[in-house]
């Protein structure tokens, strides 16, 4: 614009940027560079050349040709003569002043082509690397420098051909810019990609580039200026100019170099920062699960050792349930741990046989009681051809199916939940399982079916608030899925249901031999009735009765059902079994029960009733009503098998529902247990002293390491966070003090904590030992069978108590009385737990059945299971040994501290009964009562009951013959049991 405006009013300065130069001309070179100017303004983009407007782009592109094309006009002019151009009809006359005309010059004109075609080709890329764009530019550039270099340097040479009008000054600098220009349009395209980087490397080249280019250019020039001047020779100026180079470049480097090593330092710092970051995460991650495992660990314990416990049927299977879902909870908390290690590709599947039914089962068993308070159906069927046992990893194949039924039935108000399995032949030894699982919920938008697999993806924000889960479930599931061999993919209608498909590549195991009894063929055409609304249970009900070769019919209501129940009675053969659905419109399974009973049948039904919860159905009821049974929906092919087989009369060994941990004898150890949750406490406690360990707790550190200063220990147990003072500085006080006496205490650590390389750390901070938590009763053992072989608490142990009784010591109520007890002192629990009053709640763990005296007294043993048979003192030794889980030696030690603790219980209650003390008298009367309960000791409950309970005005005359009467008992229970254990 400035040239054109030169021109237009004749100023020199403007037209050739210095005086008595060459002028730009204004009509070609002015104009051509006005139209590059545009095109680069349309097609510039900031970041991202896909960002500018394609009509921009496509502007710019056609004036880029139109500078193309005005290059050649001009090229050929110079060939043919021919010279026009704006230049000629804007400033006719002026040009005309000029000697050559002021042409544009060749070389300029030259630059326009390849500009020209540098702006048009400007998005093109090369196939293997590297843009022609960037070369023309680049050429364009060189030709531009090389006429600043000649006007610098004064070489006619370099601007231009000696026959033509050279490169104007001002046309070889704005060519140089045009160039940068070209180039900087693309700033994320590249070589401008390196140049504008914010690394390193693109830091030092925006550093030396202009050094680069100006340093040589400016001492150059200087040198020559030198020269000219008359201050040195050529020679000697060609050294200065090479010591300038040398000097000013290896400075620019050095300054470079200490930038770069800055900007390592702080990429150091910043990658050391995030590891610690990283660390922390990982940390918090540790300390979360910990907070979070260490009740689990409560529920996980306490139900294991109430398995232990005599129970009913029915209880045991809410037992079972309790423990499922206990588990399940656990895994889905080791889930959160899970998806770090996905997201860090560190994850690994076990390959282990397992039975796939019994797998599939337990993981719909977690799921009935939510299903029933829903109202939903949950069903599951597995193709009865798929094979039994398999090889592969059911705790996460376990994991998936959870994931997808939990959201089924979180994500479904009515209807039914249906699991299918069906597989397919791989090879010999491998097969395909199709799972697929189907609900009747609300459905998944066609366009968010393909985010839902995305991690804390869900399918609107407010499914957080009304349904909960982070979105998580999913993601961990596909995974797995695809670690499996296989692959998710999901059906939805909204409003109508979601079926989501799967499948997993299983090894099919050797054994194949199906757990049934041979007694299976006895079923064989026994005729049954299968009652259910849902047609869905009834075609699974019907497939697996159909496998057992039992004739089977379906129903789907009660009425159909009587009428059934008539025809076949009339027909001469009777149903012997009826599978009846408790949940029915109309007429449900109990009326039906009810009706059928009302009717007098002749046939012998064997009825079992299948619901998803109990609640409602009280034995006594369903026994009334003629119903043999109860079982929880879905039902399980194996389960409904063993309750058939025991109710048509053919015996077979009942299967173990619950696992329960058989305590195996064991050299008794002195153990202590520095743990600060009463809960742990309580498990620990209750496990190590069923196995007849001797216990004594710490609660904190501190505590551990002052008791341990007293006594020295088999074994410690070290909880690692503790308040006041933690497991590892416990360690560290510990072995100091060892340091001095040269003994050296076994310590294991004991922590929530998940992560790895925490069992290394707890070995280099002295431990010796490490466990997890929540206990594993097996990983328990196996620790103490690592630990070294008891040497010296454990003959003072087993010796029955000699002192008094604790009951009349106060004892906090939240703290465990065995705390800060020094061992020696410490009384096995299990010894003295039955005998006082106050005993700490960790004792009773184990015997869990510190029943009320009007429970015992009415004749119900304390576990309130039946009474075994008792001898005539009333001694019944087979509940002793319920109590403590069939530890004979416990037992043994049990009766020994009884027999000490009766005897002086009842000298006791003699003397308050002299002394007139009648509140002595209660609290003894008490102990011996819930003491002597553990040996059955009717008469001695009894005895003690009337006299704890003595009404308070009663004389203390009333007193005598009671305390006489329970002395006499006591001394035959004594009797026994000293002939017992002798
Ligand atoms: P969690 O991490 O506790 O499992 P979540 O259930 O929300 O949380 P995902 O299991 O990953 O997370 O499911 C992601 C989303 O997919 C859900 O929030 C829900 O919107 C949608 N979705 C999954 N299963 C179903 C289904 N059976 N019916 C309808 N929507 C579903
Ligand atoms: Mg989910």
């Amino acid at each position: 614009m400035t040239v054109l405006l030169g021109w237009l009013f004749d100023v020199e300065l403007l037209k050739a940027l210095l005086p008595g130069k060459v002028a730009m001309n204004p009509g070609g070179t002015a104009v051509g560079f006005l139209l590059c100017a545009a095109a680069l303004w349309l097609s510039r983009s900031p970041t991202d050349h896909r960002t500018a407007p394609r009509r921009a782009r496509r502007t710019a592109v056609v004036l880029g040709w139109l500078v193309v094309w005005m290059a050649i006009v001009r090229i050929v002019g110079y060939g043919t003569g021919f010279d026009a151009g704006p230049d000629t009809w804007l400033f006719p006359a002026k040009l005309e002043a000029y000697d050559d005309h002021n042409r544009m010059a060749p070389n300029t004109a030259l630059n326009f082509l390849l500009c020209g075609l540098a702006i048009v080709l400007r998005d093109v890329r090369w196939r293997l690397r590297g843009q022609p764009a960037e070369l023309l530019t680049f050429s364009a550039a060189l030709v531009a420098l090389l006429a600043i270099v000649g006007y610098a340097y004064s070489s006619v040479k370099l601007i231009g051909m000696d026959s033509y009008i050279p490169m104007a000054l001002n046309t070889a600098v704005s060519f140089a810019v045009l160039s940068i220009g070209i180039l900087c349009v693309r700033p994320a395209d590249g070589l401008m990609a390196i140049a504008s980087d914010r690394g390193a490397g693109g830091v030092m080249l925006r550093r030396l580039l202009p050094g680069a280019l100006l340093v040589p250019a400016v001492v150059g020039w200087l040198g020559i200026w030198g020269q000219h001047q008359g201050w040195y020779q050529q020679v000697m100026g060609l050294s200065i100019f090479a010591l300038a180079n040398i000097v000013v470049f290896s400075g620019l480097f050095w300054i470079s170099a200490a930038s770069l090593n800055r900007t390592d330092a702080a990429m150091r710092k910043a990658q050391l920062e995030a590891e610690a970051a990283n660390r922390a995460k990982s940390e918090f991650l540790a300390n979360m699960s910990h907070e979070i495992r260490t009740p689990m660990n409560g529920v996980i314990g306490m139900a294991k050792l109430l398995a232990d416990t005599p129970l009913e049927k029915q209880q045991r299977e809410f037992l079972n349930l309790v423990q499922q879902s206990a588990d399940s909870l656990l895994r889905l908390l080791n889930d959160i741990l899970d998806f770090s290690k996905i997201e860090a590709d560190r994850l690994e599947l076990e390959e282990v046989e397992f039975d796939l039914r019994d797998c599939v089962g337990k993981a719909m068993k977690l799921f009935a009681l939510k299903a029933d308070e829903k109202g939903l159906e949950l069903a599951v069927r597995i193709a009865p051809e798929t094979p039994h046992r398999v090889i592969g990893d059911c705790g996460r194949l376990r994991q998936v199916i959870v994931n997808f039924v939990g959201n089924a039935i979180k994500f479904t108000e009515a209807g039914e939940i249906v699991v299918d399995v069906n597989p397919g032949q791989l090879s010999d030894d491998s097969l395909v399982l199709h799972f697929s699982i189907r609900d009747t919920g609300i459905g998944i938008p066609k366009d968010k079916q393909a985010h839902v697999f995305n991690a804390f993806s869900q399918v609107d924000s407010s499914t957080t608030r009304r349904f909960g889960g982070t979105g998580l479930g999913l993601t961990i599931s596909a995974r797995l899925i695809e670690m499996m061999g296989g692959q998710v993919s999901l059906n939805s209608t909204p409003g109508v249901g979601t079926t989501f498909h799967f499948q997993i590549h299983l090894g099919i195991a050797a054994d194949q031999t199906l757990r049934q009894p041979a007694e299976l063929s006895r079923l064989e055409n026994t005729h049954a009735l299968i009652v259910d609304d849902n047609a869905t249970n009834r075609r699974i009900l019907q497939e697996i009765l159909t496998q057992w070769k039992v004739s089977a019919e379906a129903v789907s209501s009660g009425d159909q059902a009587l009428q059934a129940v008539g025809e076949a009675e009339a027909a001469n053969r009777p149903y012997e079994l009826i599978l009846l659905d408790y949940h029915m419109p109309q007429m449900d399974g109990l009326q039906f029960a009810a009706q059928l009973r009302r009717s007098e049948p002749s046939g012998a039904y064997e009825i079992v009733m299948l619901s998803s919860t109990a609640s409602g159905l009280e034995p006594a009821k369903l026994r009334r009503l003629g119903i043999a049974r109860f079982m929880t929906k879905p039902v399980i092919a194996s389960e409904l098998l063993d309750v058939i087989l025991d109710l048509m009369g053919i015996a077979v060994p009942a299967p173990r529902e619950v696992e329960s941990e058989t305590p195996r004898k064991q050299t008794p150890r002195c153990i202590l247990l520095a743990e600060d949750g009463l809960v742990n406490q309580q498990v620990a406690i209750g496990f190590l002293q069923k196995w007849g360990h001797h216990v004594v707790v710490a609660n904190n550190g501190r505590e551990a390491v002052e008791a341990a200063r007293q006594t020295r220990f088999d074994l410690i147990l070290m909880d690692i966070q503790m308040p006041e003072m933690n497991g590892m500085e416990a360690t560290a006080a510990i072995r100091r003090d060892e340091s001095g006496n040269g003994r050296r205490q076994h310590i294991v650590a004991m922590t929530a904590n998940a992560m790895k390389g925490d069992r290394e750390r707890f070995l280099a901070a002295g431990m010796d030992d490490y466990i997890a938590k929540p206990f594993d009763p097996a990983g328990l053992q196996a620790v103490l069978a690592r630990a070294p072989e008891p040497r010296q608490c454990e003959p003072r142990q087993r010796e029955p108590r000699q002192r008094e009784p604790r009951q009349h010591e106060p004892t906090p109520a939240n703290v465990p009385a065995s705390a800060n007890v020094p061992a020696s002192e410490n009384v096995p629990a299990s010894a003295n737990g039955p005998a006082s009053e106050n005993v700490p709640a960790a004792s009773d763990v184990p015997a869990a059945s510190d029943v009320p005296a009007a429970e015992v007294a009415t004749g119900d043993s304390p576990a309130g299971g039946p009474a075994g048979p008792a001898e005539p003192s009333g001694l019944d030794w087979s509940l002793t040994l319920r109590q403590t889980a069939g530890d004979e030696a416990l037992a043994k030690a049990l009766a020994e501290a009884y027999v000490v603790e009766a005897e002086d219980l009842i000298a006791r209650m003699q003397t308050a009964l002299a002394d007139g003390d009648p509140q002595s008298l209660s609290r003894a009367a008490h102990t011996l009562k819930s003491a002597s309960a553990y040996f059955g000791g009717q008469d001695v409950v009894e005895g003690a009951r009337k006299l704890e309970h003595r009404e308070p005005q009663d004389d203390m005359d009333v007193a005598r013959p009671l305390l006489e009467e329970l002395a006499r008992a006591t001394a035959d229970l004594v009797k026994a049991i000293g002939q017992r254990i002798s």
